[in-house]
């Protein structure tokens, strides 16, 4: 009889966003009116339209894909060299950091290179990963066969959790025991939480010590205003050696939909084989991209390299200063409330601590209810989320100051 990968079953069936339908579902069958008036302030989906940049160079791609001259069947698996370059350059070495146009691969979205870079690795590493967490971080690893069972509150056996709490500022510290594998994602999704450059050196320095592997997911660097935070792991020095960056155009141009991403794999990386010898990952990921992807569209590589032109950087800050300006009015809006707010200045979500006593689905429940605004149970991240939950910047103008306004006349009392 053919057998299912039975890992799968260990995942937790009620996860957040299913729940979060769920529930504002029930909610809009029994209040109609408040379902007409429903602001949705809990996925992390941008809103805005694409570029005009964006949308000119995918224009002059599909014509480009009409004409037999100009026609491209399959490239290279790993990304066009025009886009791999304008990667490196624009991001890295314009910066002073050295990474190589063949250091990057570029794919079709960066939730999909987290969970692929399993692939590259052995099944006896031991992982670390943050609460609240990215739940992708966990729930590839449950799929892969490197967790035990999952409790209640979503916590797997097997793996090491780094809590991050208003205490250590919501920046996960060096745990006491050795982790082969650890999952940094700074700015945070779901804190708004950044790290410093001497909290990412401590992290470097441990993975050093360890021959340990950071797995960096920077998705949310282009928010960073503050121009001591590091934009890139990379910064740190000593970081090739050790760390891997996962980057998508996502949340800076607005690629939700677009889909294209990438991954920097330092030729400098190496992991211990199975006889213990050193090794470089890079060949490894090198050969899992032309063996398992044929790589990105040729007219979404031309959209993704047009928001390095100079227009194109210009309408990125500018999407940028519009969903950072949500931020700072929902942020205001949730501290008038008299709640401790956390995040929102160098990053589109706010995370909000509710009143003692409230668990995160009844703070939920309240906010649906009574102001029909969508938020996030900080909960659904994992157990050290609990009693927060997290406000999303991406929205339009017109909803961010509608939310703000019904948030800050909710009573907590
Ligand atoms: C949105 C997001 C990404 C980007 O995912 P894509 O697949 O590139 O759209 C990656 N990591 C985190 C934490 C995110 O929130």
């Amino acid at each position: 009889m053919a057998r299912l990968n039975s890992n799968y079953l260990k995942l937790k069936a009620g996860y957040l966003f299913p729940e979060i339908n769920r529930r504002v579902k029930a909610f809009a069958d029994a209040n109609p009116a408040g379902a007409a008036r429903l602001i949705r302030c809990g996925i992390g989906d941008v809103t805005e339209p694409l570029p005009a940049s964006v949308r000119a160079a995918m224009h002059r791609a599909v014509d480009e894909m009409g004409a037999r001259e100009s026609f491209h069947g399959y490239g290279p698996e790993q990304g066009y060299e025009f886009l791999r370059h304008a990667i490196a350059e624009n991001e890295y070495r314009s910066r002073g950091i050295e990474v190589a146009d063949d250091e990057i691969f570029v794919s079709d979205g960066s939730k999909c290179d987290c969970g692929n870079i399993l692939d590259i690795f052995g099944h006896d590493n031991r992982i670390a990963v943050m609460d609240p967490v990215y739940p992708v971080y966990v729930d590839t690893n449950v799929m892969a066969g490197h967790t035990g069972k999952g409790n209640d509150s979503g916590l797997y056996e097997g793996l090491v959790y780094l809590p991050c709490n208003a205490e250590n500022g919501f920046v996960a510290a060096v745990p006491e025991e050795k982790v082969d594998l650890i999952y940094l994602c700074y700015p945070n999704n779901p804190t708004g939480a950044t790290a410093t450059r001497e909290q990412l050196a401590a992290w470097v320095d441990y993975a050093l010590a360890n021959d340990a592997v950071i797995l960096f997911d920077a998705a949310y660097e282009a928010y960073i205003k503050d121009p001591a935070i590091p934009h890139s792991i990379y910064e740190i020095p000593g970081a090739g050696k050790c760390a891997i960056e996962f980057r998508s155009f996502s949340k800076n141009g607005g690629f939700t939909g677009v889909r294209c991403a990438f991954t920097v794999v330092p030729k400098e990386l190496s992991c211990a084989t199975s006889s213990g010898e050193k090794a470089p990952l890079h060949p490894l990921w090198n050969r899992r991209f032309s063996t398992k992807f044929n790589g990105v569209g040729y007219v979404t590589q031309r959209a993704a390299e047009a928001l390095y032109s100079s227009d194109g950087k210009a309408e990125v800050q500018s999407l940028i200063g519009h969903y950072m300006e949500n931020a700072s009015i929902l942020l205001e809006a949730a501290r008038s409330c008299g709640l401790a707010v956390y995040g929102g200045t160098n990053a589109p979500y706010i995370w909000v601590r509710g009143p003692q006593g409230m668990s995160s689905w009844e703070i939920f429940d309240k906010v649906l209810g009574e102001a029909n605004v969508v938020v996030t149970p900080g909960s659904g991240f994992g157990p050290a989320g609990e009693g927060y939950f997290r406000i999303s910047a991406f929205n339009s103008r017109a909803n961010a100051l509608e939310a703000a306004a019904r948030l800050h006349a909710l009573d907590w009392k």
